[in-house]
């Protein structure tokens, strides 16, 4: 499916999509990190309450879907690759782990109008994170330099795990996905567990609930 509005710089560039060593001059990066990041180690700053307020963010432009289309099945979620060129095919991947790993909510790519965007860029400080504006908006940004160290796939499907609800844990195991660089450099497990998948379902379940109001 072509979207007219994609930034076509990478192919333009002739870039490699694979690897991600590949670098666009022309990034978009959000200015800084906000206080309300949840980041993939543990050396950025993280609170359970930013988890929830990103999360929070992200139901409340859902909710205006469901008042548009109260009887769909399930609640799907809009993405933007626009601003994240050169992670394309992780992020496609982290949508796949996810859309085969849960019911009650999908992750579909709609670079006009998405409840939320990637973008990429380097900031050796923070590292890859989620975050939100406070007004129904949220974001993901990659580092460069955490994805060439850590698996890349693994990094994205993680922060988008933190659109899903899910918070950081970073002393799990590899076999969890919300652990993060918790378990070093080598883990290459880029699926939720059992535990997390659950957590997402019951979340979304629930914010379905929520996210439908009565007819008046
Ligand atoms: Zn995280």
């Amino acid at each position: 499916m072509r979207h007219p509005r994609t930034f076509a710089v990478t192919a333009a560039l002739g870039l490699a999509l694979a690897g991600f060593g590949a670098i666009p001059a022309t990034a978009a990066t959000p200015s800084s990190a906000p206080a309300s990041a949840a980041h993939y180690t543990a050396a950025g700053k993280h609170s359970a309450a930013n988890d929830q307020a990103f999360y929070d963010a992200v139901m409340k432009s859902v909710a205006k879907k469901r008042a548009a289309n109260p009887l769909a099945a399930s609640v799907t979620v809009y993405y933007s690759t626009a601003n994240a060129p050169s992670f394309t095919s992780q992020i496609s991947q982290a949508a796949q782990i996810w859309n085969s790993s849960v019911q009650n909510v999908r992750l579909a790519q709609s670079n006009s109008g998405a409840d939320f965007q990637y973008y990429e860029g380097d900031d050796p400080q923070n590292g890859s994170y989620a975050s939100t504006d406070g007004h129904g908006n949220g974001y993901i940004f990659l580092d460069y330099s955490q994805n060439q160290q850590y698996y890349s796939v693994r990094v994205v499907a993680h922060e988008t795990g933190h659109v899903l609800g899910l918070p950081d844990h970073y002393s799990g195991p590899c076999s969890e996905l919300m652990s993060g660089g918790g378990p070093g450099t080598s883990c290459r497990n880029a699926y939720p567990n059992s535990t997390e998948k659950s957590r997402v379902n019951s979340l979304w379940r629930n914010g379905l609930a929520s996210a439908v109001k009565p007819a008046a």
